[in-house]
């Protein structure tokens, strides 16, 4: 099997998952993977639910369509734009609800939780363009810098990863901390961790103890 096949299949993987999870409705959202100047991408308008490997077409990293009946994703320019600046492989964008809900009254996720880190610490709000724009894609490539993950504003949310797992993953951890930041406030202004408190938690987990064996 050719590594296009394999990862436009898991493009239909993926697009289950993240409407089964609630994560995307209908057609919107999108999600692309790269192999070397190739990258499979989710084609516009289709429900990700309903995507068949075929389906997705195959353009490369200087924006032309190589196979594939379908068009790619309005959002292309964004996929494209990430991975001409970024070591990324894989790019999931959703408009996932509480990351919206925070994408469109913030203008970044403060780190609540350690497990921000994870995404690099406090999350930016890319500022509002008209979706698959040049600009939009070039508002989420500057917030993604050392990041990996950002929200877009009055839109969604956009994650990157060495491969679709890692990349759905984030998606899912940046829905989490949204929701997180967002019930908080149903008890009051959540507490955000000081850097102090975030240097603690990488430094215990570059050096976690060791329990000593029972002889
Ligand atoms: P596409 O169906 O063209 O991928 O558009 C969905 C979307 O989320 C646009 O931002
Ligand atoms: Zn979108």
């Amino acid at each position: 099997m050719t590594v296009m096949l394999e990862l436009r299949q898991e493009l239909c993987a993926y697009g289950r998952r993240a409407a089964d999870l609630g994560l995307v409705i209908g057609s919107s959202g999108n999600l692309s993977v790269r192999d070397g100047d190739l990258v499979a991408v989710t084609p516009s308008g289709v429900a990700l639910d309903a995507l068949r490997p075929g389906d997705c077409p195959i353009v490369s990293l200087d924006g032309h369509l190589v196979e594939g009946e379908l068009q790619p994703s309005s959002e292309t320019p964004m996929h494209l734009a990430v991975y001409a600046a970024t070591g990324a492989t894989a790019i999931v964008h959703t408009h996932a609800m509480f990351s919206t809900v925070v994408a469109s009254t913030r203008t970044e996720l403060p780190p609540v939780h350690y497990n921000a880190l994870l995404l690099g610490g406090t999350v930016r709000v890319a500022p509002y363009a008209t979706y698959g724009t040049p600009e939009l894609a070039e508002n989420v490539r500057t917030a993604l810098e050392g990041r990996k993950a950002a929200l877009m504003a009055n839109h969604g949310g956009v994650s990157v990863g060495a491969n679709l797992a890692d990349a759905f993953e984030a998606t899912r951890l940046l829905e989490w901390l949204c929701e997180l930041y967002v019930r908080s406030h149903t008890l009051g202004e959540p507490n955000v961790l000081t850097e102090e408190q975030l240097a603690q938690v990488v430094d215990r987990a570059l050096h976690p103890p060791v329990f000593p064996r029972r002889d």
